[in-house]
């Protein structure tokens, strides 16, 4: 039976404005929309997606991580790609997908999975690669598979290690790719747009396209004034070294010299990894960066190995997002405003 024209011209038009989007929130770090209402356009994209299979095309957004890296940067092709996350919004989803893992898997409904638990921290991915230890090559995220070099700019964040450390004698790795998210305290966002008002520029979004604008400069010397800071939470290529879950990876990323989420945490099942996200909810207001949902990831690296990775995501891990505050919903007003 042939899609009903409408559904063919609103998929169309739902693309080209999440295009447009995508374009000004990962290029131009200047977003438009709240996540909240972006959320929902890409939520109606999927869902009209899954109602016609055939309307997906290898283009669509769904498919698709990020945007391409801006040509005004070297472009760095990652070893391992960078995907996006799935995403979840109620109790009920991630259920389902803990059901999905088991059927998946062959596991009894009612053996446990192992779970690591994450804050989601609101900034940008970025890939730092150490070569017998020292650090060479930082990128962005790009458009999964190839991101912008941004080593130098890398380097004016204190808490990155430009030399690997080994504290309680952990071997250095002869490579080794870590993943992280760059960010911008909250206070600190607000001081920044505090100033670039003062001086007539105009103010970031939100900290999470403070944190992006900062980074994605051809300057470091601008990048270095910015107050960015980061969080580790995995790896990508890893050679002389062999990890067996993500508990492991995120307990000895520190004795490299990383900063990894105080926060995080290991449970057994997937109502203990609801329970998280509650607590997270309820601490979220209070702590001084942004998160918007917690990381849900099978910590059993195996485990990761037999579900493997979709198009943009992997079958792995699950974003399961909070509701958008006010402050998050409210904050493009301001610049509208201004
Ligand atoms: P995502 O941000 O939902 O999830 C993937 C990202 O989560 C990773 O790349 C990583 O950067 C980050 N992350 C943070 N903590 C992590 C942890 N502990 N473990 C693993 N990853 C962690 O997906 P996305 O594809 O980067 O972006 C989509 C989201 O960006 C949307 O849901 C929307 O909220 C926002 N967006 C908004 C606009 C807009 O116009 N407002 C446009 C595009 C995207």
């Amino acid at each position: 039976m042939a899609v009903p024209r409408e559904i063919v011209e609103r998929v169309k038009k739902l693309r080209e404005e999440i295009n447009y989007h995508n374009y000004r929130y990962y290029v131009l770090d200047s977003p438009v929309i709240s996540d909240a209402e972006y959320d929902a356009l890409m939520r109606e994209l999927k869902e009209l997606e899954e109602k016609y299979p055939e309307l997906i095309t290898p283009d669509s957004p769904t498919q698709r991580v990020g945007f391409a890296p801006a040509e005004e940067f070297r472009q760095v092709p990652h070893s391992v790609p960078m995907l996006s996350l799935d995403d979840a919004f109620t109790e009920e989803e991630v259920l389902e997908f803990d059901r999905r893992l088991k059927r998946f898997l062959n596991l009894p409904e009612d053996e446990e999975i192992d779970y690591t638990c994450e804050p989601k921290i609101d900034g940008l991915a970025v890939d730092l690669v150490y070569e017998n230890g020292l650090f060479t090559v930082g990128s962005t995220r790009g458009d999964g598979y190839v991101g912008e070099d941004v080593t130098n700019n890398l380097k004016t964040i204190k808490s990155i290690p430009l030399r690997l450390l080994s504290l309680d004698g952990v071997p250095i790795p002869r490579r080794l790719d870590v993943r992280g998210e760059v960010y911008m305290d909250k206070d600190r966002f607000r001081e920044l747009n505090r100033q670039r008002l003062e001086q007539g520029e105009p103010p970031f979004a939100n900290p999470r396209n403070a944190a992006a604008g900062s980074l994605r400069q051809l300057d470091p010397n601008v990048t270095a004034r910015r107050p960015l800071d980061i969080f580790c939470y995995g790896v990508g290529l890893v050679e002389g070294y062999t990890f067996r879950s993500q508990w492991e990876i995120l307990t000895t990323l520190p004795k490299w010299g990383f900063r990894v989420n105080p926060h995080v945490r290991l449970v057994k099942g997937i109502r203990a990894a609801i329970e998280y996200h509650r607590e997270m909810d309820r601490l979220r207001e209070r702590l001084p960066y942004e998160i918007d949902g917690v990381v849900i990831k099978v910590n059993d690296l195996e485990l990761q190995e037999r579900l493997g990775t979709k198009a943009r995501s992997p079958r792995w891990a699950l974003a399961f997002k909070f509701e958008p505050t006010q402050a998050t919903t409210q904050v493009l007003d301001i610049i509208v405003s201004v």
